[in-house]
C-alpha cells in the first residue's frame, strides 16, 4: 500500500473531473421540460429555495423562449444561481418540494433548467443589470465567497463602490475551493466570479487576509461600512490517537489541494478511509476514488436514516465504487514507521430516542480493523474563533454574533453566511449576503 500522486493519465484526470451535469441536448428538450411545469399558484418550489427564486416565472420564460428574461429572474434572487444549480442539494430544496412528487412523478428538473438559462447568460456575457448613479459611499467586504459576492453585487447595483478583500488567489470561496471539481469546475467558478464583477463597481483584492494583511479597525477608517463573509474553514479534529501520522489529512485541505494544485499533484492512498458522511465527506471520498484510490470506505457512526448527505450524493459515491461502513466510529489510527497502516473502529448502535427523539450512537464494545494507508477526516468544520476574538467581534464559540439587522457588536460592521451560522449550503450564504446588503443600505440611509 502506498500514497502516491500522478496515478492517472491526463485524459483520465480530465474525464474523471469533468462536469457531471449533462445539459439539455437542445433547445427543444429544454422547452419540453419547461412545458411540464404546472406554474403552481403559491409554488412550493419558491418557498423551499433559501433565495426565493421565482421558479415558475423563470420556467415560463424558458418555455416562451425568453432565456434572457429567465436568467434575469434567477440572478435577481441569486447572482450565483448558475453555481447553485450545480451544487445545491435540490432534492432537499426546490425539486424536493415540486408538486409532481405528490403525484409520484418525476419532479421538474428545476436545476437543469436553471443551468440552461444561466449557462447561456455566462457564455453570452449578458449584462442583465445596470448600476444606479454613484452614491459616493464605499463598502469593504471581507471574503469573496458566496455571501461576500452576493452582498457586493446588491450594493454595487445601488451605486455603492465595493472593495472585496479575499485571502485566496481566486474568488468564489467554498464554491472554488471546497466542492468537488466535477460538480462545479474550476473554469466555471472563475467565469462566475468574473460575471458577477463585470457589473462594475466591485474590485477584488486577492491574497488579503483578515488579521494578517488587513484589520477591521483599519477598514473602518476608509469605508462607510464593512461586511464580513469569511466562512468557516478549520477542520474538526477526531480527538483519537494517531491523528498526527503521515497519511492523515482533512477533507477541507484535501479538496482545497485538488482545486488549487491540480489533480496530478495531489497524493492519494491505495486504501482510503473517509470519516463522516456529510457533503464534504462525499466530495472527498468520490474525488479520492477519481484520483485513483483502489478502495475508499466511508465510516459513519449512525445509519442511512440519519445520514446528513442526500440520497443522490450517497448514490454518486456508490456509483464511484465507494463503500460505506454504517454504525462505525473511529477509535484509533495505527501506524508503521510513522505512516498510517490501520484504522481501528468501534461498532456502534443507536440508543433509545431521547426527549427530542434523537437516537445517539453508542459503542457496543466490539471493534473491527480496516487496513488503510490514508485517512481523510470529514467530521465538520469550526469557525475562526481566534481571528474573530482578535478583531474584537462578539461571538459564540467562534460564530460571529449578529442582530436582526445583520449587525455585529462593532458599529458599521455587518456579517453573514457560514461565519455566522456555522456552515450551511452555498445558497444560504447567497441569501445571507443579500440580507447583509439590505441592512447596509438601511444603515447608510440609501433605502
Ligand atoms: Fe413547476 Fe413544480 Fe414549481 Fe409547481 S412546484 S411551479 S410544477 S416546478
Amino acid at each position: 500500500m502506498a500514497i502516491a500522486n500522478n496515478r492517472l493519465s491526463a485524459e483520465a484526470y480530465e474525464q474523471h473531473f469533468s462536469d457531471i451535469h449533462p445539459p439539455f441536448e437542445n433547445r427543444e428538450a429544454a422547452l419540453v421540460e419547461a412545458n411540464r411545469c404546472l406554474f403552481c399558484y403559491d409554488a412550493p418550489c419558491i418557498k423551499s429555495c433559501p433565495t426565493s427564486i421565482n421558479v415558475p416565472k423563470f420556467i415560463k420564460q424558458i418555455a416562451t423562449d425568453n432565456v434572457k428574461g429567465a436568467a434575469h429572474t434567477i440572478f435577481l434572487s441569486n447572482i450565483m444561481g448558475g453555481g447553485c444549480s450545480k451544487v445545491c442539494p435540490v432534492e432537499k430544496l426546490c425539486e424536493g418540494a415540486c408538486v409532481y412528487n405528490l403525484m409520484h412523478e418525476t419532479p421538474i428538473h428545476i436545476a437543469k433548467l436553471q443551468r440552461y438559462a444561466t449557462d447561456k447568460a455566462l457564455e453570452g456575457q449578458w449584462q442583465l443589470f445596470t448600476r444606479k448613479p454613484a452614491t459616493g459611499k464605499k463598502v469593504a467586504v471581507i471574503g469573496a465567497g458566496p455571501a461576500g459576492l452576493s452582498c457586493a453585487h446588491v450594493l454595487s447595483r445601488e451605486g455603492i463602490d465595493v472593495t472585496i478583500y479575499e485571502k485566496e488567489a481566486k474568488g468564489g470561496g467554498l464554491m472554488t475551493y471546497g466542492i468537488a471539481a466535477y460538480k462545479v469546475t474550476p473554469a466555471y467558478c472563475e467565469a462566475e466570479v468574473d460575471y458577477i464583477t463585470s457589473l462594475g463597481g466591485i474590485q477584488i483584492l486577492y491574497n488579503q487576509e483578515l488579521g494578517r494583511d488587513i484589520t477591521l479597525a483599519a477598514l473602518q477608517q476608509t469605508y462607510d461600512a464593512v461586511y464580513i463573509g469569511i466562512g468557516v474553514g478549520i477542520a474538526r479534529q477526531l480527538e483519537i490517537p494517531g491523528e498526527t501520522l503521515a497519511g492523515v489529512t482533512d477533507a477541507i485541505g484535501f479538496i482545497y489541494d485538488i482545486r488549487s494544485k491540480g489533480y496530478p499533484a495531489v497524493p492519494v492512498g491505495d486504501k482510503v478511509a473517509v470519516i463522516g458522511l456529510g457533503m464534504t465527506a462525499i466530495d472527498a471520498a468520490t474525488q479520492a476514488k477519481r484520483l485513483g484510490a483502489k478502495e475508499v470506505t466511508i465510516i459513519y457512526r449512525r445509519t442511512q436514516e440519519e445520514m446528513p448527505c442526500t440520497t443522490a450524493e450517497l448514490d454518486l459515491a456508490k456509483l464511484d465504487g465507494c463503500q460505506v461502513q454504517w454504525l462505525a466510529a473511529p477509535k484509533e489510527i495505527k501506524g508503521q514507521n510513522g505512516q498510517v497502516s490501520q484504522l481501528l473502529c468501534d461498532v456502534m448502535q443507536l440508543s433509545a430516542p431521547d426527549a427530542s427523539g434523537r437516537r445517539s450512537p453508542i459503542p457496543t464494545g466490539n471493534t473491527f480493523t480496516l487496513e488503510v494507508d490514508m485517512v481523510i477526516k470529514a467530521a465538520g468544520q469550526t469557525p475562526f474563533e481566534m481571528l474573530v476574538q482578535q478583531e474584537q467581534l462578539a461571538h459564540r464559540h467562534g460564530r460571529i454574533l449578529i442582530n436582526e439587522h445583520c449587525a455585529t457588536n462593532i458599529p458599521g460592521v455587518f456579517a453573514g453566511g457560514d461565519c455566522v451560522n456555522g456552515g450551511k449550503e452555498v445558497v444560504d450564504a447567497v441569501q445571507a449576503g443579500k440580507d447583509g446588503a439590505a441592512a447596509i443600505l438601511k444603515f447608510l440611509s440609501i433605502q
